[in-house]
């Protein structure tokens, strides 16, 4: 995708400040180019460094939302505290019901954050996606 620096400081600042939890959220776009962000909550029940989950209504309602604005689901994020930016099997098991949504991970663990995005396949198969980051 392509992201405003603005934009993407937008889901950094969500990783940091929910660290050492995971954060989650959505990424709306419009011809590959990020319009929006929406942060959701983790609604993972036990230790939320060790993962994040959705509320599946919650998505839904959002994704009608983005579609009424005329863009569409582009992009789920979340964090990884204590490991590399890299799907982890969990991930893996859930991007594959998401086929071409990319999957965007923000590492905090290092000194500065850093962001990866991939296109996983129901298969599991794992692509890097570039994140572009403009105006
Ligand atoms: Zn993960």
């Amino acid at each position: 995708m392509r992201i405003a620096p603005a934009l993407l400081d937008e889901v950094v600042a969500h990783a940091l400040r929910d660290a050492p939890d995971e954060c989650c959220g959505v990424v709306a776009l419009r011809d590959g180019v990020a319009v929006s962000v929406h942060p959701m909550e983790n609604v993972l029940q036990g230790p939320k460094p060790l993962g994040f989950e959705l509320d599946g209504l919650t998505l839904l309602r959002l994704i009608d939302e983005i579609e009424d604005a005329g863009a569409e689901l582009g992009a789920i994020y979340h964090s990884h505290t204590r490991s590399p930016p890299y799907p982890s099997q969990t991930d893996i098991n859930f991007a594959g019901g998401w086929p071409g949504v990319e999957w965007l991970i923000v590492g905090t663990k290092g000194a500065e954050p850093e962001v990866k995005s991939y296109l996983i396949t129901r298969d599991g198969d794992i692509t890097d996606v570039p994140v572009a980051v403009a105006d």
